[in-house]
């Protein structure tokens, strides 16, 4: 049996620093489990969340979106995971009711129940609870902390580059700001088979993606980047975009780069930066713009199977203990940070 109490990183007010608490160890109902955290993934979504950018976040939180952990405590209805099951966590919690839920869209999901680390209390703790219909065991011989970059991070990957963008073998795809999500996306854009061109205003984040595989790179500061897309596609432009800033002026300049009959996915947003397009180029061009919420279950059973076989691995740069979250999120807002952060009890 777990500890009565456990230490936990509480949001308590927006906008000022998480205070380390000692809070008890969550109590489980039928269909819930217990896991202890090993690892769990903080990113810039963290930013939005303590920053009070997102609705809907109560106060006090134990934040934490990422957790990945092992399974201490089931209860009398659970059956998909058990006592000593690695688990990697489906961060949305749904009503597994509705048209979206129904049809695997569970990321649109109209009642949504919450997500750890958002709207329940998450992963920078000793111990979280969920409904365990939203664990997926993983094999113990894949380290925790890259556990933890499958369900925000890896999986979120896939869905954009598989299921929105559906990129295909040989396509040339610009993946636009290459910071921790970009360089994932470069490794599975390579993995399906498809040329990648980074776009990155900084240097070192280019660097990073020609480690991580991105076959061309480009300083969108120092070069310009329509032109650079268009002379390494003859004159056509690129099939796929995928966004990861979100600002107005990046997706105006993806869409004069992309080609006639691409598809512009956006990841990233920028809450409150509503961008303009020419209808025009739209039609006459069938270019579409299609968004990319998140994961889904499926999607994060077929990133598990990816990683335990050894094919994609989280890129991860930067680690630090639970006390330390407020320095972690500080160096992520400075911009100091190339990959992923992992946190560890
Ligand atoms: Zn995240
Ligand atoms: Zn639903």
């Amino acid at each position: 049996m777990p500890a009565k109490m456990m230490r936990a990183m509480v949001l308590e007010e927006f906008g000022k620093p998480l205070q380390l608490r000692e809070v008890p160890v969550p109590e489980i109902g039928d269909e819930e489990a217990l896991v202890q955290v090993h690892a769990c993934g903080l990113c810039g979504t963290d930013l939005k969340i303590s920053g009070g950018k997102l609705a809907g976040i109560p106060t006090p939180l134990i934040m934490g979106h990422e957790p990945a952990g092992v399974v201490v405590e089931v209860g009398s209805r659970v059956t998909n995971v058990k006592v000593g099951d690695h688990v990697a966590l489906a961060l949305y919690v749904t009503c597994g009711q509705c048209e979206f839920c129904r049809t695997g869209n569970e990321s649109l999901c109209v009642n949504l129940v919450g997500r750890p680390g958002f709207e329940l209390n998450g992963g920078f703790a000793e111990y979280f609870k969920v409904p365990a219909r939203n664990l997926f065991r993983v094999a113990p011989h894949v380290p925790f902390e890259q556990v933890a970059l499958l369900a925000d991070c890896i999986a979120t990957i896939w869905h954009a580059v598989c299921r929105r963008a559906e990129v295909k073998i040989g396509q040339t795809v610009v993946v636009v700001g290459a910071g921790g999500l970009g360089v994932h996306a470069i490794q599975l854009l390579k993995l399906a088979g498809a040329r990648v061109i980074a776009v990155d205003v900084a240097e070192d984040k280019l660097e990073f993606a020609r480690q991580w595989g991105a076959d061309v790179t480009i300083h969108s500061r120092q070069e310009d980047v329509v032109s650079r897309v268009k002379e390494l596609t003859d004159g056509l432009g690129a099939h796929a975009v995928l966004e990861f800033v979100g600002l107005p002026e990046t997706i105006a300049a993806d869409l004069r780069f992309l080609r006639r009959g691409g598809v512009l996915t956006l990841v990233g947003y920028a809450p409150d930066k509503p961008f303009t397009a020419d209808s025009a180029d739209i039609v006459l061009s069938e270019k579409r713009i299609v968004g990319s919420r998140a994961n889904t279950k499926q999607d994060l059973v077929e990133v598990i199977r990816l990683m335990e076989e050894g094919k994609i691995r989280g890129a991860i740069t930067n680690r630090y203990r639970l006390e330390e979250v407020n320095e972690a999120l500080e160096a992520l807002r400075r911009g100091e940070i190339l990959g992923r952060v992992v946190v560890v009890p």
